[in-house]
């Protein structure tokens, strides 16, 4: 055989080897700008929405507004109807039927909406040396320490013995206050450095300073826990023993902010998995005539296993789709049967100052596009569904032909970790399923960063999978 000239060997590298490319190569000039303004609307979104009743209550008026109509079961349907199901107000499935017959499946995208953050205790309030404070709970898995000295803010409800509802949302306008949980300063901790990093701010040392001024008296005990209770009770008309019917949660105070001299990139509290649902929830919209049915479903209780009511484990998604099956005659087993689904969730981007916990042919980088993930779990695959090379392909073709900016990526080096998502509980309904979302950078910090390509490359792949 002829010796090859170096450009001839180029030439077979390019047809022969994967082209690994950074999206601003691939990215064109309409589209960049596209990706630009997407990003502003997510910015946006979340500065909005940060917890799953928020993004439920955002999502479902603008479904209203955009004309869905609330699903009830046996109603009559026909191509082009839009319908929403409202779980709890924690969750939210929307569809769009679509032109093909049912029983020839829906195209499903399910991302969540919950995110790692702190709960009130249910008796959260106590005063301590006259500083006045909420106990927490942890929700999802975070690393403790990195909660105290940062500005947070407190959203949830509060349900009153009548049954009356009170939102709270305090800490996100400029003129409201924060609050905060402290840490030790250097000078003294010399024990604390030594715990160890699971330890060294531990879950009952997450105590949210909530304020500081005594209720005027001569003398008496407990003044500053009742100057806020007293506040409290001005305000939202409650008393001590309300916080047992509430749900309160403390999250980071911070805004979504452009990141980086060039603002490639976009840092934020709840990119995992906002970043996501956002994206899906988007191509909902922008799918207006689908030939599959499209359905998306935006869960809670992702980050705490998906048990519970308004978690995937849940019967509730399907429920729906045996629901809608019935609506035109079909049986919802066969439906599911011939479904196909994304599962949308971050995964880990590459860190360069971390890179030994990732591997570096099998992980997701940051501005590689959206990432396809074949299977998740940990060790010997444990807990994964694990997507057969058949949808796979699938997805490679739909990817492709629709101009996605796409990449695959394992979530860490075997036997490192590992985790889960919904996925499996989608693929255990007798479903197609494969795992795919934007590579994150600090996943699960308060503060979390992303890459603008990689967002805008997930609303592209959801969207002409709904449109497949
Ligand atoms: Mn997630
Ligand atoms: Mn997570």
């Amino acid at each position: 055989m002829p010796r090859k000239t170096k450009d001839e060997i180029q030439t077979m590298k390019e047809q022969l080897f994967s082209q690994k490319q950074h999206a601003a190569h691939r990215i064109g000039k309409t589209e960049q700008k596209d990706c630009v303004q997407f990003c502003r609307d997510y910015m946006d979104f979340m500065n909005t929405a940060k917890t799953e009743r928020e993004i439920n209550a955002f999502v479902i008026a603008e479904l209203k507004q955009q004309g869905y109509q609330e699903f009830r079961p046996g109603m009559e349907l026909r191509p082009g109807d839009k319908i929403y199901l409202d779980n709890r107000g924690k969750a939210v499935i929307m569809a769009t039927i679509g032109t093909a017959d049912i029983r020839e499946g829906v195209r499903l995208c399910a991302a969540h909406i919950d995110s790692p953050r702190l709960d009130l205790k249910q008796h959260p309030l106590y005063e301590n040396q006259e500083i006045g404070y909420f106990k927490t709970h942890y929700y999802g898995g975070i690393k403790k320490y990195q909660w105290p000295t940062v500005p947070l803010s407190l959203h949830g409800v509060i349900v009153k013995k009548d049954g009356e509802k009170i939102t709270v949302r305090i800490g996100e306008d400029d003129s409201d206050p924060v609050f905060y949980i402290t840490d030790l300063l250097p000078h003294l901790a010399d024990e604390q450095m030594r715990r160890t990093a699971p330890q060294i701010i531990k879950g009952e040392e997450l105590n949210i300073v909530i304020g500081s001024m005594p209720y005027p008296a001569d003398k008496g005990s407990e003044l500053v826990k009742l100057a806020l209770l007293k506040l409290l009770n001005e305000k939202y008309g409650i008393t001590e023993d309300d916080f047992m019917s509430a749900e309160l949660e403390a999250v980071p105070a911070y805004k979504a902010r452009e990141v980086g001299f060039d603002r490639s990139m976009i840092g934020a509290y709840g990119h995992d998995d906002k970043v996501c649902s956002y994206p899906a929830f988007r191509a909902s919209l922008d799918v207006p005539a689908p030939v599959h049915t499209s359905v998306v479903i935006l869960t809670d209780k992702e980050e705490t296993g998906s048990d519970g009511n308004t978690g995937l484990k849940s019967a509730y998604l399907k429920y729906f789709l045996c629901d809608l099956a019935e609506c035109f005659g079909a049986n919802g087993r066969a439906v599911m049967r011939a479904s196909k689904c994304l599962s949308a969730d971050v995964n880990a981007g590459f860190d360069p100052t971390f890179p030994e916990v990732l591997e570096k042919n099998n992980c997701a980088y940051l501005n590689h596009g959206v990432c396809v993930t074949k299977f998740t779990g940990a060790r010997g695959k444990s807990g994964t569904s694990d997507a057969s090379a058949e949808f796979m392909g699938e997805v490679r073709k739909i990817l492709d032909d629709g101009g996605v900016i796409w990449q695959t990526g394992e979530l860490g080096r075997v036997d490192l970790g590992g985790g889960g998502t919904v996925a499996a509980y989608i693929a255990n309904l007798d479903i197609d399923t494969i795992d795919i979302g934007v590579p994150v950078l600090s996943m699960h910090a308060p503060y979390e960063l992303v890459a603008k390509t990689d967002v805008w490359a997930a609303y592209r792949a959801f969207k002409v999978f709904l449109e497949s």
